[in-house]
């Protein structure tokens, strides 16, 4: 695919070697979409950069948020208008500038009996964050009466409706958008890995090393750099002991969860904002042929790389969706799929998760490692703006400005929506004979125009129209093998195409497909695979909730 750089892993071996070999600027640790923002921009500006991740970019956060691009409604009661501002702005430049990931959203907000806001405050709140975010007097918010709102959406109850407001947000592929700045990044001439766990961090004179573990090899990797970033969101604190065992900690960590149900079970018409029976909000989201619905925002303590949704958080979400919908009652049967994130929050005390302020801050060790916390994935361009200035402070450099207002997150881009929502339209007219329209606005929304090649290929590869659709699975496979460093079949099956949460039964059915193929492609040895194999099967089963089905089993 001509205009990305190769980044795949059969030539780790030699891209290790060669990286061990740099002294570069600056040492980016943690593949979120902080760390991913910060490489881009840190390449942008001229300095040479290395990326580190200790699994597989965007395992943390930055795949398991609410997906939302937003400056978030909720935080203007608690007065952070500076947050809202920025991130409300942030939400146009992100759809401008990978339009194909970021999609514009009607989002509504039924106004009901006893709920978080009245239709006075909602209207005055939304009008504040319209204004805040330069939402165009088109797309500003529209008040509707009981009557709409219960046209938009039958399936709320009468009984506590009294209205509803509709207003605009963006929708993303939080995954995919932290995989297109490091695609960028490393197009631009930055390098990254992942699956490279950092252990140790020494600083000599003016230049540290980075000591890494590498879980597809058994030596250490060393690599030198000048200024060292900490953007590892929720393992922040650890990382700052790893450079300094002294050092003060201060995130709070806030547990997130959703869940996935078929949209045929809550056959929902909009990206729906609603009261749970507590007095905290949560969203439904529909998409594709399944609604999602999140989050729970709970203080969590426990292992942060073993973290799991336990009965209370999916009790919580059912119990919030079955109290202010009419559906037959959701179970936990019905839950397809699911996701557990981890806010990395800056601690306050006496402060409950949900009262935490959501803003980002830097901090500085003695020895000039820069950690950035907090913040949300909105945010990403204006914190890695922030890194970067003040790294290029610290390294002496000529100042320049931050150029990634107007940089395109694909070298290819649509030059605005309606010709990414025609192409769409067209790529379905040329290959209706083996995918559906769904499947192809799901395949051009994840790879951009990068999609028409691959069903080209797809079509010329395969003998006959029946073994096209598998053929376009092994072309996109090939594809994040070849340009996006895939390397476990998690990587694809969660983070490159997203079918874990979205589609977990085509997931499961071509388990066996993704796991032969990686192994002969990337050349992975009979242990290697099986491991991979396995922990796949634990991964399945655990978004399906099955250790929550079996307890319920076992009682009932
Ligand atoms: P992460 O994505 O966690 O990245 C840190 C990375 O560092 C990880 O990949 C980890 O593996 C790596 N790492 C850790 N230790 C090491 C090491 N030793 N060596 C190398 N690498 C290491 N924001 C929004 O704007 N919109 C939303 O809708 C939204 N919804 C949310 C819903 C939930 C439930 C949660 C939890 C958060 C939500 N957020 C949302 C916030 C947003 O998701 C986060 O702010 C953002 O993803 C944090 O990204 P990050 O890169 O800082 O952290």
């Amino acid at each position: 695919m001509k205009g990305w750089r190769r980044f795949n892993n059969l030539n780790r071996a030699s891209r290790l070697e060669s990286a061990m070999g740099e002294l570069y600027d600056v040492i980016v640790i943690g593949g979120g979409i902080t760390g991913a923002g910060i490489a881009l921009d840190a390449t942008l500006r001229g300095l040479s950069v290395l990326l580190l991740e200790k699994k597989d970019f965007a395992s943390g956060t930055s795949s398991k948020s609410t997906k939302l691009i937003h400056g978030g409604l909720r935080y203007l009661k608690q007065l952070e208008f500076g947050l809202v501002r920025e991130t409300g702005l942030e939400r146009s430049v992100a759809h401008k500038n990978a339009c194909h990931l970021v999609h514009p959203e009607n989002m509504f907000l039924p106004i009901a009996r006893n709920g978080s806001f009245s239709r006075w405050t909602a209207g005055m709140a939304i009008s504040v964050y319209d204004r805040l975010a330069k939402v165009p007097a088109e797309d500003r918010k529209v008040m509707v009466s009981k009557e709409r709102a219960l046209e938009m959406e039958p399936l709320l109850d009468e009984k506590i409706i009294k209205s509803g407001i509709i207003y605009s947000e963006y929708r993303t592929d939080d995954a995919r958008l932290t995989m297109a700045l490091v695609k960028s990044a490393v197009r631009e001439g930055a390098e990254a890995f992942n699956y490279l766990n950092v252990e140790k961090i020494t600083r000599t004179d003016d230049v540290s090393e980075v000591s890494c573990s590498d879980a597809y090899g058994s030596e250490k990797r060393l690599f030198k750099g000048l200024q060292v970033v900490n953007a590892t969101g929720p393992w922040a604190d650890d990382i700052r002991l790893v450079e300094d065992n002294e050092s003060e900690t201060n995130l709070q960590l806030s547990k997130g969860v959703h869940l996935v149900v078929s949209r045929n079970r809550l056959p929902i018409n909009n990206s729906t904002y609603f009261d749970a029976f507590d007095g905290r909000m949560l969203f439904a989201i529909p998409r594709g042929k399944v609604v999602y619905i999140g989050t729970t925002d709970t203080k969590y303590t426990g292992d942060l790389d073993k973290l799991e949704i336990d009965a209370s958080d999916a009790r919580y979400v059912l119990d919030a969706i079955n109290g202010f919908f009419n559906v037959e009652e959701i179970t936990l049967e019905d839950v397809q799929s699911s996701w557990a994130g981890l806010r990395p929050l800056i601690h306050h005390a006496g402060k409950a998760p949900t009262e935490l302020s959501r803003k980002d801050e830097m901090f500085i060790s003695d020895s000039g490692m820069i950690s950035i916390t907090g913040g949300k994935l909105t945010g990403f361009r204006k914190m890695a703006e922030r890194v970067v200035d003040l790294a290029m402070e610290n390294l002496d450099r000529e100042p320049r400005p931050c150029p990634t207002k107007e940089y395109k997150l694909h070298f290819d881009p649509f030059a605005d929506y309606s010709e990414f929502q025609n192409f769409i339209s067209s790529c379905y007219d040329a290959y209706a004979e083996f995918v559906t329209q769904d499947e192809i606005a799901m395949l051009v929304s994840t790879f951009g125009k990068d999609a028409l090649e691959m069903l080209k290929q797809a079509e010329s590869k395969a003998g006959d129209s029946s073994s096209r659709a598998e053929e376009l699975i092994k072309v996109q496979l090939d594809f994040c093998m070849e340009y996006e460093s895939l390397m476990h079949p998690m990587d694809f099956l969660d983070r490159r195409t997203g079918w874990l949460y979205f589609d977990i039964s085509k997931a499961q059915r071509n388990l066996e497909l993704v796991t032969d193929r990686i192994k002969t492609n990337l050349k992975l040895s009979e242990s290697d695979h099986a491991l991979q194999l396995s922990e796949c099967k634990e991964l399945l089963s655990q978004s399906a909730l099955l250790h929550l089905k079996r307890i319920k089993m076992k009682s009932t």
